[in-house]
């Protein structure tokens, strides 16, 4: 496949945007060559500038759960733009969402609407502190919550993709406030509640990580991390960015069974608009402004074109939960012809894999947290392997870090195609 409108279109972006692109990942640097500039998308394809049909596993970094230009979603975004794009006043769709997000997610009673998963977590970290009265927070090595400040200590995705999980510009006053703890890893969290007694506001998780590859929580982890906040009076908060609304309608504590204190909500809720969220129990949100202390805000947040999308999206995965087993049961196939395939052309490699959620690892060890992640991710047999799909037409996220994520809209003839490519790429690892 030739890729050349989009090596001139780069050379372009670079003229003009740090590094060409407005978030990190897109440039393609850890994987190197030019990134692929897309035209358009339909379902389960991307279109891009040179005129290849790509099959996308990135789809949006997991918000597309039912595929690219997905016509409920598409049409609620037409239909509400004619009648203008932002009031900054209440709205009666803002309500609607929050009403099926409030009764889809478990042990929620309200949601605030922000504009980016960055934006949810950065907000709930604030609210945690404002209503504990303590100040440090956890968090586990190569998770990624966005990029507010506080996060940018052993961050995972395009912060480890790029060698800098930890960014100049980050106070050492605030990054004394973050302690690390090892992802599956009980005592590490254990250790640093002792050692910080009455100090910690929360401890913050992607329930399931998908910023390191994605790695399933160990039997008993999350159930550990809510008795151990129990037992602190320190609040957890799940940041379900990925996985909400994907693993399950309720996200991780409905798929795994374990209540959050608050969750954090991106990208999925806004339908692939911009959207993020955080929710949790009435006495916890009854702490945000305007009327509880704590402050948040923003003049487009529950904008109208991304409340009807959102809605749309929602609305369809409520009605029709068998996208849920679908997807999963899609992801599975997946696996098990990945696993084939790669087993038969004697490459080592672990595959990860909860839901619709899954990642490729060229190492044999087990990948479980963010050291064994680094270790296993093979990252020189990774980007031959990336390179090797894009060759072929299969569009994967262009680092050995992150996860591949399965929508409805992909046919099982595509994930067989996908397979024989594997196969055929297997051979030249
Ligand atoms: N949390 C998690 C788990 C994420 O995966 C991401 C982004 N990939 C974020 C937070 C930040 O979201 P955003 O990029 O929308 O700010």
């Amino acid at each position: 496949m030739e890729y050349k409108r989009s090596s001139e279109l780069f050379a372009s972006a670079q003229k003009v945007i740090p590094g060409g692109v407005n978030s990190p990942v897109r440039a393609f640097k850890a994987v190197g060559g030019d990134p692929v500039f897309i035209k358009k998308a339909e379902g389960a394809y991307l279109f891009d500038e040179d005129g290849n049909k790509l099959i996308d596993y990135i789809n949006s970094w997991g918000p597309l759960i039912l595929g690219h230009a997905h016509k409920p979603v598409i049409d609620a975004v037409i239909d509400i733009a004619k009648k203008g794009t932002s009031f900054g006043t209440p709205t009666e769709i803002e309500t609607k969402i929050a009403e099926l997000a409030v009764k889809m997610v478990p042990n929620i009673d309200k949601i605030r609407m922000v504009n980016s998963g960055t934006e949810a977590t950065m907000s709930a970290v604030r609210l945690a502190r404002g209503f504990t009265g303590k100040e440090k927070i956890i968090k586990f090595a190569g998770c990624y919550h966005g990029h507010s400040d506080s996060f940018l200590i052993q961050a995972g995705s395009g912060a480890v993709t790029f060698g800098t999980p930890n960014s100049p510009g980050v106070t050492q006053g605030t990054a004394k406030d973050t302690l690390l703890a090892k992802y599956n890893d009980l005592a590490s969290v254990e250790a640093l509640l002792d050692a910080n007694k009455d100090d910690i506001a929360c401890i913050i998780v992607e329930p399931v990580p998908g910023n390191m590859g994605c790695i399933p929580p160990a039997n008993g982890f999350l159930e550990g991390l809510r008795e151990l906040c129990d037992a602190n009076n320190t609040l957890l908060i799940f940041d379900e960015v990925m996985s909400g609304f994907r693993l399950a309608p309720g996200g991780v504590q409905e798929r795994l069974n374990v209540n959050a204190d608050i969750a954090c909500f991106g990208k999925v809720i806004g339908g692939g608009l911009p959207v993020g969220a955080f929710a949790a129990r009435n006495e916890i949100m009854d702490y945000l402004a305007p009327v509880g202390p704590v402050y948040q805000a923003g003049t487009l947040s529950g904008n109208p074109l991304a409340m009807a999308a959102g809605l749309a999206m929602l609305t369809e995965l409520d009605n029709n939960r068998g996208i849920f087993e679908s997807i999963d049961k899609k992801t599975k196939y997946l696996h098990e012809g990945m696993e084939k395939a790669l087993s038969a052309n004697n490459v080592d490699f672990t595959i990860n894999r909860i839901g619709s959620m899954i990642s490729v690892h060229f190492g044999k060890e087990p990948v479980t947290d963010f050291e064994s992640a680094a270790n296993s991710a093979g990252l020189g047999t990774f980007n031959k392997f990336f390179h090797g799909m894009l060759e072929n037409g299969i569009y994967i996220a262009p680092s050995a870090f992150e996860t591949w994520f399965i929508s409805d809209a992909l046919s099982y003839e595509d994930l067989d195609t996908t397979i024989k490519v594997v196969d055929r790429v297997a051979k030249t690892l």
